[in-house]
């Protein structure tokens, strides 16, 4: 049979496939071009680990071993027949073109990995058609690209089976010995040619549906690759990009605005409105979600019944950026402004109208996030959920004016009171009654500023949990000062509530504070204040070493600095809070404090370290009314009593709020105890007897 015909087909199937494909590709990526600038090139060492291990790895994706195992084997799949894709296309110009050097060793691989595929393929249909897991919603497009896969390996065998099979069913001992030749190495290939050759079928007949085959193999081939950027698979072409291009700064870090003051004097929409708000990465996050719900899974917000999934926050944006492809490929105006010039809408109309991005998402859903980033944390293709949210808080609240009730109060209280309860300042230190505490001002190079935070100077639990850390540093012999009355908030809620201002304002206030009375080193035993100072002050030039108690506790005793006595036995679990654990990768630590205490029995349940759940006062939600669905603290309460605890440990002052009050909802006020890990130290804390008097 005569090839010759296939040179000008494939030629036309490359010029139509190809060119419709680069100019989708081309529409997408100015989009992502007229984002804002952002850099990600830096660090290529530990962008190309992260590339290898959750790209090429899949480490993310065996979160789920079952559906992990599946993707990583097509996605292998699909690195490996690349090469005999090439192959295909290219004989269309040459037939039968073996791939140079490497044809030999290719064949079986190709052959083993394309049945691999296939049998992956069937897994995914029996996943999506009969166990339905909840978090993925039925799709159509979905079950269409698995068909296109799994049609690319029947077609590939088929048509090596048929081809090779036609001519060694010919008598020509010529075609006989180039088919054996070809496949030779081809198990699979092989067995189908044979099989083929003796079926009775008429080689030209086999040889016809052979082509048949082959033009179906690149016809889908091409199909698939325009249907990439048209729908959800475009993450086949994105994702491994997006995780070599993914956040490498610390993860609790929120983006830094510059020249806040001059924009709001020059009155400049700030935060995420539109499309141009978004960064070129925050757009290639867009296009590369693959809508596999894995985000939505442990989102505390979504699972006790808020507006806010994760994943649809992705989905509503990317919606929205799709849609608004056509004006920035156009030069770009903005759409209401459009609408009031073409007198759709009066000018007034568009001036207060809620921009399509933000309406497209429903505020609602922005103000229930807690920040606990366990979305991104599951998000087997790094996509960032948080930035954008805040992104978006940002603009509500510093353009537009526009937040829950709360949230303007809070604000106004940092800005009068330098705290988010508005309690006078004078009432900040008192805590430190009759307690010895040394201050800044009387102490004369202290090792360590004790950051003392908020909820620790004017919440009577956490003022408990704050004398407990002055004894343990005080027991350690650590020469440290507090700045009592002078102290203001780090601006963690300020931030997280979208006012990007005011926490720079407080951060810089800090700081200047701090590095004019020499301040070097800072202990505290909030998480949010920890994050705050530790990652986010950077980004006002200052660079303290932050310590958090949960991470210098374990180290005094590890240096014999805390002797401590056995308490009584007690089961404790332990509740990780998203900022020292998800944030900043603390885990080991506190739990090391805990197990040094003789008596305690320390136990886990499923959802602790990276799966455990937020306690629900994260993104400033501790100043927000929780009106919608069932109450976060409750539900995580209700998790952490499945380990049977007498005690509930933790290291955080908002969550011992949290959960203190969760216990109470539960009824267990008597019988469970809400202790932070200062708490229990310091009540089995060995101090040395004080030194006698010389006078009677
Ligand atoms: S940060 Fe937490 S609360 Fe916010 S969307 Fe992600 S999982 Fe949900
Ligand atoms: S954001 Fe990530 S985890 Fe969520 S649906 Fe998209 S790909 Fe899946």
């Amino acid at each position: 049979m005569s090839y010759a015909y296939r040179l000008p087909v494939v030629i036309l199937l490359l010029v139509v496939g190809l060119g419709l494909f680069a100019k989708t590709l081309y529409g997408r990526f100015r989009v992502l071009k007229a984002g804002r600038p952002e850099t990600r090139w830096d660090l290529v060492e530990n962008r190309v680990r992260g590339l290898l291990e959750v790209g090429f790895g899949q480490a993310k994706m065996f979160k789920e071993p079952a559906s992990g195992l599946l993707h990583a084997l097509t996605f292998w799949g699909f690195v490996v027949l690349g090469a005999r894709t090439t192959q295909l296309f290219v004989q269309g110009f040459v037939p039968d073109w073996p791939l140079p050097v490497i044809e030999a060793i290719y064949a079986p691989i190709k052959d083993v990995t394309a049945a691999v595929v296939l049998v992956s393929i069937l897994g995914f249909f029996y996943r999506r058609l009969v166990v339905k897991p909840k978090r993925i919603a039925y799709s159509g497009e979905a079950l269409l690209i698995l068909g296109f896969i799994g049609g690319l390996m029947v077609t590939e065998f088929l048509f090596e089976g048929l081809h090779f099979g036609g001519m060694m069913a010919s008598g020509k001992p010529d075609e006989i010995a180039h088919a054996t030749a070809h496949v030779a190495n081809a198990p699979i290939g092989s067995a189908l040619a044979a099989f083929f050759a003796t079926s009775g079928l008429s080689p030209t007949l086999m040889q016809a549906l052979g082509e048949v085959n082959y033009w179906i193999h690149l016809v889908i081939v091409l199909t698939f690759m325009n249907l990439l950027p048209l729908s959800k698979h475009f993450h086949v072409i994105t994702s491994l990009p997006n995780v070599f291009l993914s956040k490498l700064e610390p993860k609790g870090a929120l983006s830094f605005v510059p020249d806040i003051e001059k924009s709001l004097e020059e009155e400049k929409p700030l935060g995420l409105s539109k499309t141009e708000d978004l960064s070129w990465k925050q757009i290639l996050d867009l296009y590369t979600c693959t809508e596999c719900g894995r985000c939505e899974v442990n989102c505390p917000a979504w699972t006790t019944g808020k507006p806010l999934n994760p994943k649809m926050i992705i989905l509503d944006i990317r919606d929205h950026v799709y849609a608004d492809q056509a004006r920035i490929l156009a030069g770009g105006k903005v759409p209401t402004a459009a609408l009031a010039i073409s007198g759709e809408v009066t000018a007034e109309e568009a001036e207060g109208a809620m921009p399509a991005l933000i309406a497209a998402v429903n505020p609602d859903a922005i103000w229930s996030c807690t920040t606990c980033r366990s979305c991104s944390e599951q998000c087997p293709v790094m996509i960032e959920h948080v930035d954008k949210i805040i992104d978006i808080r940002r603009h509500l609240v510093m353009t537009r004016n526009e937040f829950p009730k709360e949230v303007g109060t809070t604000l106004k209280n940092i800005e009068s009171k330098s705290n988010p309860w508005g309690m006078a300042s004078g009432k900040r230190f008192d805590w430190a009654k009759d307690q010895n505490i040394p201050t800044l001002a009387e102490t004369e190079n202290p090792e360590y500023l004790f950051y003392v935070g908020c909820a620790g100077s004017f919440d009577d639990r956490a003022k408990e949990i704050t004398l407990a850390t002055a004894k343990i540093l005080k027991a350690a012999g650590i020469r440290f000062a507090v700045m009592g009355k002078k102290e203001k908030c780090c601006g963690d809620p300020a931030r997280r509530m979208g006012n990007e201002y005011l926490f720079q304002t407080m951060a810089q206030d800090n700081i200047d504070t701090w590095k004019e009375a020499g301040v070097t080193k800072i202990v505290s035993n909030c998480p949010h204040c920890y994050n705050t100072i530790k990652n986010e002050y950077k980004q006002l030039g200052a660079n303290f070493e932050m310590v958090h108690h949960s991470e210098l506790i374990p180290q005094l005793i590890a240096d014999g600095r805390l002797n401590l006595s056995a308490g009584e036995a007690q089961r404790v679990v332990f509740h990780d809070s998203c900022y020292m654990g998800r944030h900043n990768d603390v885990y080991e630590q506190p739990r090391d404090a805990l197990k040094a205490i003789k008596g305690i029995e320390l136990v886990e349940i499923e959802r602790s370290e990276k799966l455990g759940m937020c306690c629900g006062a994260g993104g400033a939600r501790m100043f927000m009314e929780e009106k919608i669905g069932s109450r976060v603290n409750n539900v995580r309460v209700e998790q952490l009593l499945e380990a049977k605890p007498e005690v509930i440990a933790s290291s955080c002052p908002f969550c011992m709020t949290m959960l203190s009050d969760g216990v109470g909802a539960a009824d267990k006020k008597d019988s469970i105890k809400t202790k932070d890990i200062a708490e229990l130290i310091a009540d089995r804390l060995i101090l040395p007897a004080p030194a006698e008097d010389a006078a009677p």
